[in-house]
This record gives structure tokens, C-alpha cells and sequence, in this order.
């Protein structure tokens, strides 16, 4: 926990602002680790370039960190980088017997390279597992569908074991909007994940819908419009709280539309009677830099060649579950503690 306290400048030579007096200073609390650290991070850089900081900007700073962190808590509950979400889920990986020796790591994220750098929760999750098989395609949908998850699962060492990670992301610009994004050498903010908030919008404007037979060129976009047109209503329904609340519910979207998919193509069709397929979905939020990436769990389960499903999700993040809506329909059939 840090606390702001007095007005004194760090650096060389300027001089320090007017101390204000002690009922002016607005306090500070920071209770997350992410928000500090990349506070700390923007400030270490303004001294390089500028020599000296002022402990007014030195405040600011922490305030714009700690709001952004705020608004992820308020639209992702529970989320946090890619680091704390694997220093929670090794252990349960590891107490299931999955190493990297005898577990096939498989991805289904949006192509978007802002989901691919180093640090981000696919990226620590492939360099802990191992070899990565791409199942995903745009928005994170596991696109490569029945003919992808059988070849993953025929690539699984024998008397060995599968590891999916699922997710969508959504963007949190520097201007703190959700569904945008600030990329490097592009002066305006832009759409993440392009696909669903591109589906969004011509939802809103009401456009026809794509035609499946006509759309071999574009077929996951297709597939993308007319599963956000779907779910028009319960995205739309979010504007009235805010543009953010409507842009994070259509990543809730994305999310129960992929690991819909997801549940429908995974089989335990593979390995041997000992093997188990370990799945975890959530929602990728590309942050603004200087933060990491973070990561919203939502589901973590494994599979048994019996058939069995143990829902691993208070295992790993413990406390109340913080998914902040309700599963849809093809998670209801988990059966909790079934081994
Ligand atoms: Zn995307």
C-alpha cells in the first residue's frame, strides 16, 4: 500500500514547488501492485528525459495509474496481469501432473499482434508449457473448429495431457476508452478487437446481415456479426451505464461465444485413460502502456477420460468468484468436485 505524501521535487537542479498545505493534498491509496509498478515505470522514463520531476506530476501520475486500474476492476473484476495469472494457475497445473514435457499448450486468441508481446498471458503461457498450437482466429473464436481440435489433440504426447487457453481481448486506450486502442506510430485511437467492435457497429447501424454462403472470402467476420447481432439486445442494453460498460459486454460476448465453440469442438477423443484436457477462458485487456497486459479469468476446468469436469476456478484464484455476469448455457453442465 502507498500513500502520497509531500510536494518535493526528485532530480537535479529545479526547485522544488510551494509545499501545499496538509488539507489540499488529496490522498492516495494504492492497493495493486500493476497500477504502482507502471506508475513507477512512466515516472522513471519523464526523469530520464527531463532531469528532475516535480512531486505535483509525481502525484498526477499515480492518480491516471490508479484510475486505470480502477476501471478494469469496475468492467473486469478479478482481472490482473499475465504474471500474477500464472503464478495462480502453475500450482494447480503442476498438482494435476501437467508439465511441459508431457503437455500440448493450445492458444485460441485474436491475431492482433498487441496480443502477442512478451509479458502478455498467452505469450507466459506458451514459455511455461511449451510448443504452442494456434486454434484461434479473429476475436479469439476457436475458428480452426472440429478439424483443429483434432489435430491438436492427435499432436498430444502419449500418456499425455492438453492445456487450452481461450480468450478475447478488448483494448483500453490511452484516453482510457474501452474497445480502442493507442498503437505505436498511429496519431489516432483505433478499434480492439477491430472484429467485434467492427461487428458492433454494423449491428447499430442496422446493416443486412452477411449472407454464410456469399462469405467465403470474410467467413469468420460473418460468423462474428451474426453472433454480436444475436446478442444486440444485452450489448446495447450496457450504453445507457456508458460507451465503456458497452464495449466491455460485447467482450463478454466474444468470450461466451468462443468457449461456446470451444465446448462444442473439445473432445477427450486422444491420449490414453490417464490423460486430461485442462481449459482456461477469460478475456485479454490490452492495456495502455506502461502496464502489462492483463487478463480476466472466467472459466478453468479439467477433463477426464471418464468424462468427468472439475471446475478448477476457486482452486486457482480462490475467494469469490468475481466473474461479474453468468456463465452461459454450455458451462452449466460442470460438475464440480466430480474427481
Ligand atoms: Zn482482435
Amino acid at each position: 500500500m502507498f500513500r502520497s505524501m509531500s510536494s518535493r521535487s526528485f532530480g537535479k537542479s529545479k526547485p522544488s514547488t510551494p509545499t501545499k498545505p496538509e488539507e489540499d493534498r488529496k490522498e492516495l491509496v494504492f492497493n495493486d501492485e500493476a497500477a504502482f509498478d507502471a506508475a513507477c515505470r512512466d515516472l522513471k522514463s519523464s526523469l530520464k528525459k527531463s532531469g528532475s520531476l516535480d512531486m505535483s506530476h509525481i502525484v498526477k501520475v499515480l492518480h491516471n495509474k490508479k484510475d486505470v486500474h480502477d476501471l478494469i476492476e469496475e468492467h473486469f473484476p478479478g482481472a490482473m496481469t499475465g504474471a500474477d495469472i500464472l503464478a495462480k494457475v502453475a500450482p494447480v497445473i503442476e498438482k494435476y501432473g501437467l508439465t511441459d514435457d508431457n503437455t500440448l499448450f493450445a492458444q485460441s486468441c485474436c491475431p492482433d499482434e498487441i496480443n502477442h508481446e512478451d509479458g502478455d498471458t498467452p505469450d507466459l503461457f506458451a514459455k511455461h508449457l511449451g510448443e504452442v498450437f494456434h486454434m484461434g482466429g479473429l476475436a479469439g473464436i476457436p475458428f480452426t473448429g472440429k478439424t483443429g481440435f483434432a489435430a491438436f489433440s492427435h499432436h498430444v504426447p502419449e500418456e499425455g495431457h492438453a492445456f487450452i487457453f481461450m480468450a478475447p481481448h478488448i483494448g483500453l486506450s490511452e484516453s482510457n476508452k474501452l474497445g480502442k486502442y493507442s498503437r505505436i506510430g498511429q496519431s489516432e485511437e483505433g478499434g480492439a478487437c477491430g472484429a467485434v467492435v467492427g461487428a458492433l457497429n454494423h449491428c447499430m447501424c442496422n446493416k443486412p446481415l452477411p449472407d454464410f454462403a456469399e462469405a467465403g472470402d470474410d467467413a469468420q467476420m460473418c460468423y462474428i456479426i451474426h453472433q454480436i447481432n444475436k446478442n444486440k439486445e444485452r450489448i446495447l442494453a450496457e450504453k445507457e451505464k456508458s460507451e465503456n460498460a458497452m464495449q466491455a459486454m460485447a467482450a463478454r460476448v466474444a468470450h461466451d461465444v468462443g468457449r461456446d465453440m470451444l465446448n462444442r469442438i473439445c473432445t477427450m477423443d486422444f491420449g490414453d485413460d490417464n490423460t486430461q484436457l485442462m481449459v482456461l477462458t477469460g478475456i485479454q485487456i490490452n492495456m495502455p502502456k506502461p502496464f502489462d497486459g492483463f487478463f480476466q479469468p472466467i472459466t478453468f476446468h479439467i477433463r477426464n477420460k471418464k468424462g468427468e469436469v472439475k471446475d478448477l476456478f476457486q482452486e486457482a484464484f480462490g475467494g469469490e468468484v468475481r466473474r461479474g455476469f453468468q456463465p452461459s448455457i454450455s458451462t452449466r453442465h460442470l460438475n464440480a468436485g466430480a474427481f
